[in-house]
């Protein structure tokens, strides 16, 4: 979730299902597929936006929540399929690995499957507002820049809603007037399902391998991430990460004012960190030390394209600094959730492949490493270079295993513990013991064969160190 800093209170709510006469999407067939927490309220949303709308989900309970409200639900894989649009949650593919099949269908009859933001965007300029648009996409630090720049820009006093892949989703959002700025997380997935939004500022942080099931290669994986850029204009900003080989080819295609950044090293005519200083052509912008939720040359880049955005929206040199500085964090992003005995506990969870748990090992010297899950392509063998760091590994999950055995091949000392449960106190003994001061969960996989998700993981961590510290002050009265 998001810091609780939005800006609501300053945002019209004058559309909410029901309310006034606001009808953008009168006359239009509209099918929404997925009805989760994302996709019930969107559809009521819609329908009460005007849309002719028909609901659907595989699921019977989400079928059920749907009638309760009153929606049209119907089986959408039989019957004439007439829609002038279809909402399709992010999670249910249209293509790869294997299209729903009423994806398959809508394909079929031509008929355009989009992304709640792409109906977002419809109704704020059919509500007349001229609102901007900024969107924040990369493969890893999209979250953290997302909040980022809400936080600078709502700092400095702006208008700003924030949300779509990090809650809430897009057609959560309030309708701002003309004055106001959405702030959206863009996942691929979205990024696919767009047509006419047009972003005023669009930021592409950085690519590498993730998702390949869904875009079946690179090729496919970084032209949905250039889509951010799509239909912008020369009076628009795109803010472009220069620290990998396919962010930095995409430059040639984007046709707004195109500002590079690095975490690392200088970028001319952009944005970057010398050491820890934060700096463009005309100085100095801000000293990352004083930014104690940004550490690392990871989060360098994120406050880079943050502060990119801020500029262009007029924020001052020290507006974005003060901003950088009071910056809260998110959950889950290394995170110190406690101290025992001296070891600390950092909830990486967030990490769900190889490269973003690069950044977390790469932020300490030496760890007891909590690590795996379901692993991406490739495994942890790119995370060598930080092995020499971690003083012994915990393993978790399906792919144990297959982790355990890189890890043996490299002489890493690890066991394998199974659950988190079993690793977290497993872990703490290691660390105690004086192997590491710090326990870090970064588990470099994705979470789904033992949990909900990221967050359920980094919350039972949180708990399974909580509980540690109160058994050791019940041992110390
Ligand atoms: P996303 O929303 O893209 O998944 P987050 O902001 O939630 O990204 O960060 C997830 C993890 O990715 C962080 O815990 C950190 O380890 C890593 N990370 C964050 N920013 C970057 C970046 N700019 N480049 C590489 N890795 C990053």
């Amino acid at each position: 979730m998001i810091p609780s800093d939005r800006a609501a209170p300053q945002a019209r709510n004058v559309n909410r299902p029901g309310e006034g006469a606001f009808r953008p999407f009168a006359g239009q067939r509209i099918a929404v597929v997925g009805l989760g927490r994302a996709g019930l309220p969107a559809a009521e949303r819609l329908a009460g936006w005007g849309a002719e709308l028909t609901a659907w989900d595989d699921g019977a309970a989400q079928r059920a929540a749907a009638e309760r409200v009153g929606l049209a639900v119907r089986d959408l894989s039989q019957g004439a399929f007439r829609f002038d649009a279809l909402l399709l949650s992010p999670g249910i593919p249209h293509l790869l690995p294997r299209p729903h099949p009423v994806a398959a269908r809508a394909r079929a009859a031509g008929v355009p499957i989009l992304a709640d933001v792409e109906f977002l965007f419809r109704a704020v300029r059919a509500a007349g507002s001229a609102a901007r648009f900024i969107g924040i996409t990369g493969t890893n630090g999209k979250s953290t820049t997302t909040a980022l720049i809400h936080h600078l820009l709502h700092g400095a006093g702006r208008v700003s809603e924030v949300g779509g892949n990090l809650g809430p989703a897009a057609l959560g959002l309030n309708i701002l007037g003309s004055e106001g700025t959405y702030t959206l997380e863009m996942s691929s997935y979205m990024l696919e399902r767009i047509a006419t939004i047009r972003f005023n500022s669009a930021v592409m942080l950085n690519i590498s391998p993730d998702h390949l099931d869904r875009h079946g290669s690179m090729a496919g994986y970084a032209a949905a991430k250039a889509n951010i850029f799509a239909r912008q204009l020369p009076e628009d900003l795109g803010v472009l990460g220069q620290d990998d080989d396919l962010s930095i080819a995409m430059a040639p295609a984007i046709n707004s004012s195109l500002v590079p950044i690095s975490g690392r090293r200088r970028v001319a005519g952009g944005i970057w960190a010398e050491g820890t200083v934060l700096r463009d052509e005309a100085g100095e912008i801000a000293d990352l030390r004083a930014a104690p939720a940004l550490p690392g040359s990871h989060n360098a880049q994120n406050a880079a394209a943050a502060a990119a955005v801020a500029l262009q929206a007029g924020l001052t040199r020290a507006e974005i600094a003060a901003g950088l500085a009071s910056f809260p964090g998110l959950p889950h992003r290394q995170e110190r959730v406690g101290t025992l005995g001296g070891v600390v506990f950092v909830n990486d969870s967030k990490a769900t492949n190889a490269d973003s748990a690069a950044r977390a090992l790469a932020s300490y010297d030496r760890v007891v490493w909590i690590a795996g899950g379901e692993a991406k392509a490739g495994g942890i063998e790119s995370l060598a270079p930080f092995f020499p760091r971690i003083a012994r590994a915990v393993l978790i999950g399906r792919d144990a295993p297959m982790l355990a055995a890189t890890l043996a091949a490299h002489g890493v000392p690890h066991e394998v513990a199974g659950t988190l449960d079993q690793a977290v106190p497993a872990a703490a003994a290691a660390a105690r013991g004086g192997a590491a001061d710090v326990v870090l969960l970064s588990p470099a996989c994705a979470s789904f064969d033992q949990f909900s998700g990221f967050d359920a993981r980094g919350d039972r961590f949180r708990v399974l160190v909580q509980s540690l510290m109160t058994d050791d002050l019940g041992r110390a009265a």
